[in-house]
This record gives C-alpha cells, structure tokens and sequence, in this order.
C-alpha cells in the first residue's frame, strides 16, 4: 500500500455520548484483506438515521451506534485510494460510491442474495457490518471499506450526486418490493430524500399516478417531479395507518421509514382486504441499477442537493438538515 504520499493522521466527526459530538485528529485507517482505503469526497447527511443517531434515540432498539466514542455515516462517494489484499476490480483514482450493508456473505440470506438481512447482522467477528450504524462510517478524509459495499460510478457522475446512490437504491428497493408496474397508481407519504427518490423510482418502473402526500416546501418539490401532491400534517405514525386506508382492495403496502415502538395498524382490514404488506431494509443489490436509471435520467440527483458544508462546519450542516432550513432537502458535507 503507497503510504508515502498519505499523511498519518486525518479529520474526523466522532460521536462522544448522545448529543455529543466533535471533530477530532485520528489515525488514516489502513484497508484489511478484501477492503479498500478510499477519500471520502462528499457524504450527505441522513436526517432519517444520522441525526437521530447522533441524538442517541436509535440506541436502545436497534443498538446504533453501538458504543462511544464512534464515528458514523454511510451515504458517501469518494476516490480509491488503496485496494488491500486480495482486491481485484479496483485500482488507485477509481471513482466509487458505497452501501452501508456488507453481509457476511455465508448465512442462508447473504447467499441468496438478501444480505442487508443477514443473520449474522451486527457481529464483525462472523464478517457482517453496516457502515455508519452497527459499525463505524464515513464521516472523515479517509475511509476503509469492504469491497463488497463499493460500487464505480461514471465520470458524468459527481460525488455529491453519487454520495446519494445509497438513497436512490433504497428507493428503487421499495418500489421493487411494493412490485410497482406499468400504469398502478403509487401513494407516497411523506416528501423527504427517500419519499422524492422513491416517486421517482416509482415513475421510472411505469406508474401512471403518482401522489405524494405531505407538507411544506418539499411538496413543491414533489409536483416539480410530476406527482400530484396532498396536503397533510399528520406524520408518523398516523401516516402508517393512512396508508391502509387508502390503498385499494387487494394493493400493496411497503413501509420504508425507520419506526420506533409499537404501531397500531387496522389488521382486519389487511387481512380481509388482502393487502401485501412489505417491510424494507436497505438496498441489496440495487445500487448498480439505480446507477444506472441515474446516468440515464430517470432519477435526478442534483435537484435533491440544497447545501453543502465543509466538515469542520459539521454542527451547521447537520442543524440545515434537520430544521429544514432554506428549503434544505439533502445537505452534502465535504471532509
Ligand atoms: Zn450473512
């Protein structure tokens, strides 16, 4: 590995206790076996997952993050800088952009192909992470990740619009599960990253009505998109509910939002109306094809990138995004 050119220590975010936070010098992390070193580039903040991290609410039931200090993030696109050991798809200066998932690639789900379900999730002895949740992210110069959970980008791709492939195949993930087809009517709630990408995603599969169902300056975003659009202020877990109530007989529900604590959902109707009813995690496998509709256009990038910080400016980067201030729909943090 070319550590010459490399300096030995780098800026890094790192979480010291819930609601606690700051920006600290630490080791540049050298790659292990089937890793590769890369520059982060651009990293967006995650308001579904990262603040509330950072908050400390996900820690009792989902274990993110699992211990302090910690440094976090997933949604990210940078350069390689050094493949390890046994890499061999990926050379220095390759442009990529990352998942948070990396299965351990030998339990019955990982080896049909449903890694971010694996079962040995959470346990790195036994090969499993998720980047930026139950093991360490991204939010610093350089970062070390398995080669299982980077993807090239092309060059007509920037790393701000590529640190959003994580998203767009989360989006397209849920738009796969809810078996979206030519010409069904889609009922999005909520306008926020995920909701925006998944109309997208959704338009891009063949639906022919596409509603959004939500408040503020994001729903004018959405109607830029194409949607129709419904005003409401319910949020969770209300929304939950709704959408049983508006789905037709025999349709198809997929919730995407990370919920926490126990939501009331009206089972007779599900059950006497046949409605599917699909959870969501992650993205497997779908990065590459969001990529694809990306480069293609079917899916825009750029619209969704309101702000961009340096990570220094991290505490305004993260308050942008979670206050929604200046119509702030994806903030892009620069290390
Ligand atoms: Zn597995």
């Amino acid at each position: 590995m070319p550590t010459a050119t490399l300096p030995s220590e780098m800026d890094a975010l790192v979480l010291t206790g819930p609601g606690a936070f700051e920006l600290r010098k630490v080791p540049v992390p050298e790659p292990g076996p089937m890793e590769i070193l890369c520059r982060v580039h651009s990293i967006a903040i995650d308001t579904g997952t990262d603040s509330k991290m950072i908050a400390g609410v996900f820690r009792d039931a989902w274990g993110w993050p699992p211990y302090y200090p910690i440094t976090i993030g997933h949604e990210w696109a940078g350069e390689v800088i050094a493949p390890g050991d046994g890499v061999f798809d990926f050379q220095p200066g390759d442009r990529i952009c990352a998942a948070s998932h990396k299965g351990c690639g030998h339990c019955r789900n990982c080896a049909i192909g449903r890694y971010t379900l694996c079962l040995n999730y959470g346990n790195e002895d036994r090969g499993h992470k998720q980047y930026g949740h139950c093991s360490a992210g991204a939010y610093s110069e350089y970062f070390s990740i398995s080669v299982k959970s980077v993807y090239p980008i092309p060059g007509s791709l920037s790393y701000d619009e590529a640190s959003l492939v994580d998203p767009a195949g989360i989006a397209l993930h849920s738009a796969k599960r809810a078996k979206v087809g030519p010409g069904d009517t889609v009922v999005i709630f909520g306008p926020g990253g995920i909701g925006l990408l998944s109309l997208q995603c959704a338009a891009a599969m063949g639906a022919g009505r596409v509603i959004v169902v939500g408040r503020g300056e994001r729903l004018k975003k959405a109607a830029e998109f194409g949607a129709e659009t419904v005003i409401e202020t319910a949020g969770k877990p209300e929304s939950c509910k709704q959408a049983v109530g508006v789905v037709m007989k025999g349709g198809r529900i997929c919730y995407a939002g990370v919920t926490l604590g126990d939501v009331p959902l009206p089972l007779g109707e599900i059950t006497l109306n046949e409605i599917d009813v699909y959870g969501l995690r992650a993205n497997p496998n779908t990065c590459p094809e969001a990529i694809a509709l990306i480069v293609k256009g079917k899916i825009d990038l750029k619209s969704l990138i309101t702000h961009t910080f340096p990570l220094t400016e991290f505490a305004t980067g993260l308050e942008t995004a979670v206050e929604r201030i200046d119509g702030a729909i994806r903030v892009i943090i620069h290390p």
